[in-house]
């Protein structure tokens, strides 16, 4: 993008009609290309007079689209210019934007504010399985009850949570998260069922490279690491132990705690159903946090392919 914005009166001012945004949208997911979502073609489609839509030029196809087809923007009422201010505002708000703040920012309904909400959630979910490796901070916790992450009071229920928790009711209303951050890398938040072994070591080993140094806590199924191919350090919470030769899980407690308090904070309630969602939320914003406004936001818009959510999938209906 050529313009540079840094806050949301740039924003206003470089997205001023929705020509311009559909402009943007189509530099930035064509590049010049316009490909035909519906049978793939790379050859030339035409541009109709109405400037926006295209007709496939391949002979046994002939559709028409535009670039929002096949994205999270497909068959919106609301316009791109309402669509990339809520983009800026949950992308760069450090704890995301509720529906209803978002409703009254953008003059629509809480229940259209939801569902933008969650389509751009489901934008900024990374395409491809993250791949963490050097040293990487896994820590486990549950979200939705009130266990802070600070106090070594706390770490200790949080201890005995573990073992307990593991077949828990449905209808608790904590949910188990694991937490994987690369030093200086990326971050992972994940929605496990429960915290057993079978939970966590999967999602470990999708996620972390073999021969990697993990730094934990001292909880019973991190033994297993070293079995499976990576180097271990474990740290000693209970004793308030928290630093040893840089052997610390600081960090991934950092973003656990960033999670939470958004989530009191901002959007107060959050079902168990929708959880991974605000994590790709949060962990995104983590991910992006050395990128300008510009590059994050158009990052944000390059993850619109391919991804649609429909109303019906979201609040779970066919
Ligand atoms: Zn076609």
């Amino acid at each position: 993008m050529e313009t540079k914005f840094k806050n949301l009166s740039d924003i206003q001012k470089v997205f001023h009609s929705e020509e311009v945004c559909r402009e943007q949208l189509e530099r930035i997911r064509w590049n010049g290309n316009p490909a035909c979502p519906h049978c793939g073609t790379a050859s030339k489609p035409y541009k109709l007079k109405d400037g926006k839509t295209y007709k496939c030029s391949d002979k046994d196809c002939k559709q028409k689209f535009t670039v929002t087809v096949g994205t999270i923007f497909e068959n919106t009422k609301l316009p791109l210019q309402k669509w990339f201010i809520a983009m800026y505002l949950v992308t760069s708000h450090k704890k995301g934007i509720s529906s209803l703040q978002l409703s009254r920012d953008l003059g629509i309904t809480q229940k259209a504010a939801w569902f933008v909400n969650h389509r751009i959630r489901e934008m900024l979910r990374e395409s491809q399985p993250v791949m963490l490796q050097g040293t990487v901070e896994i820590d486990e916790t549950y979200v939705g009850g009130k266990l802070s992450n600070k106090h070594v009071g706390e770490r200790k229920k949080q201890h005995e949570l573990k073992g307990t928790l593991k077949g828990r009711p449905t209808g608790d209303t904590k949910t188990a998260v694991l937490g994987l951050v690369q030093r200086d890398g990326k971050l992972v938040q994940q929605v496990m069922k429960a915290t057993t072994k079978k939970d966590i070591l999967p999602l470990i080993e999708k996620h972390v490279k073999k021969g990697s140094t993990m730094h934990t806590d001292e909880y019973r199924t991190y033994q297993q690491l070293t079995k499976l191919g990576y180097k271990h350090e474990t740290v000693a919470h209970l004793y308030n132990e928290y630093f040893r030769d840089g052997v610390h899980t600081n960090t991934i407690e950092g973003a656990f705690s960033l999670l939470k308090r958004g989530i009191i904070g901002i959007f107060h309630y959050v079902s168990a159903k929708h959880l991974n969602r605000y994590c790709d939320e949060f962990s995104y914003r983590y991910n992006t946090r050395q990128q300008g406004e510009s590059e994050r936001f158009c990052n944000a818009i390059t993850g619109a392919s391919g991804k649609r959510l429909k109303y019906q999938q979201l609040i779970g209906k066919k």
